[in-house]
């Protein structure tokens, strides 16, 4: 198990090739695997983001990065983005659920956005779907060499086609001006409509679970087994038995958590926000709970993410941790993004 801080900043001199250049050779050649570098370099450096990207030794294996933690749809100045998990496996990259600030974070942690190949969004909020349209939009315009496959509640395929009719003006000028492929032949957005496997291929099954997330009705947690690893995404749940048997025996539980204190808090700094409470216990779970789906789930490693507040930088680690350590005696990270499980 191992898991390490991937964000730490690299004076601009050190964002070098040989830190980065071995994350994607695998069907690639050199000089190809040299350009895609470029390109995310290039990008990562015009957005100002003089990062450290990701260094991999092993390319084959199942590996779980945070990209967004901070639950809601307030864009903050946390140091947390909003949600947004990845998971790598065999280098193909499962990108579940597609907060605000997905792309730049896919980018921080040395994913070219070409490479995209999976989504999977858990439910219709904008903190898990905002950039879902403009993620894969990121993607065609990096030459995005193969279809995109996008998993999701009821919903989905509309909002697919409602994005290409919102950037129609633009697809259509550059697929004339520059000619581009047509980006509406390189995604499938896949709806469904209950729990059970959602998708199988030789790397790993995907399944997904109901939880209980109101007043959403199709919201769902993901599993994804893999040879070498489980991982189950609980999505946004308030506390769901059901979601511990779905999380039976995983390697990794990666789960959202709610700080009681802190969201008395954050009602008291949102006037307007009168149901807002009311919404938050009902829809997310407290640490303690948390603890108890992970210890009747039996997982090795449980993490934390999707903090409600996100953006209160006075709860502190253990503050997160204290009260999921009454029921759960396994290893307990609190998530940081670009935090490598
Ligand atoms: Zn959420
Ligand atoms: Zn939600």
């Amino acid at each position: 198990m191992q898991h390490r801080e991937l964000n730490e900043i690299a004076p601009p001199g050190q964002l070098t090739l040989d830190a980065t250049i071995d994350c994607w050779a695998a069907t690639t050649t050199m000089q190809h695997n040299r350009r895609q570098f470029l390109t995310a370099a290039s990008l990562a450096l015009s957005y100002g983001l003089i990062t450290r990207l990701v260094v991999s030794q092993e390319r084959k294996g199942t590996r779980v990065i945070l990209l967004g933690t901070k639950g809601g749809p307030r864009v903050g100045e946390s140091g947390r983005s909003n949600p947004s998990t990845l998971i790598l496996i065999n280098d193909v990259p499962y990108v579940v659920d597609c907060g605000y600030g997905t792309t730049r974070q896919l980018l921080a942690v040395g994913v070219p956005l070409n490479r995209l190949r999976y989504v999977f969004i858990t439910h219709h909020h904008s903190d898990h779907n905002l950039e879902y349209g403009p993620l894969f939009y990121n993607a065609w315009i990096t030459g995005l060499p193969v279809r995109v496959d996008a998993y999701g509640p009821p919903g989905l395929e509309l909002m697919t086609r409602d994005f290409f009719n919102y950037m129609k003006f633009d697809i259509d000028t550059r697929i004339v001006d520059e000619g581009r492929p047509d980006p509406r032949r390189l995604i499938s957005a896949h709806d469904f409509n209950k729990q059970g496997v959602v998708l199988v291929n030789d790397d790993v099954k995907v399944s997904a679970c109901l939880v209980r997330h109101p007043p959403i009705k199709q919201a769902y947690a993901y599993r994804f087994d893999a040879r070498d690893r489980s991982v189950v995404i609980s999505g946004d749940t308030a506390y769901a038995p059901e979601l511990a048997e779905f999380a039976k025996g995983a390697d990794v539980l990666v789960h959202e958590v709610m700080y009681l204190p802190g969201i008395e808090a954050l009602i008291k700094r949102l006037p307007n926000a009168t149901r807002l409470r009311a919404h938050l216990l009902a829809a997310h779970t407290a640490p303690e709970d948390v603890g108890r789906i992970a210890a009747q789930a039996g997982v090795k490693t449980l993490v934390l993410s999707h903090f409600v507040p996100g953006d209160d930088l006075s709860i502190t680690d253990n503050q997160w941790a204290q009260d999921v350590r009454k029921h759960f005696k396994g290893q307990i990270i609190v998530g940081k993004d670009l935090m490598e499980i």
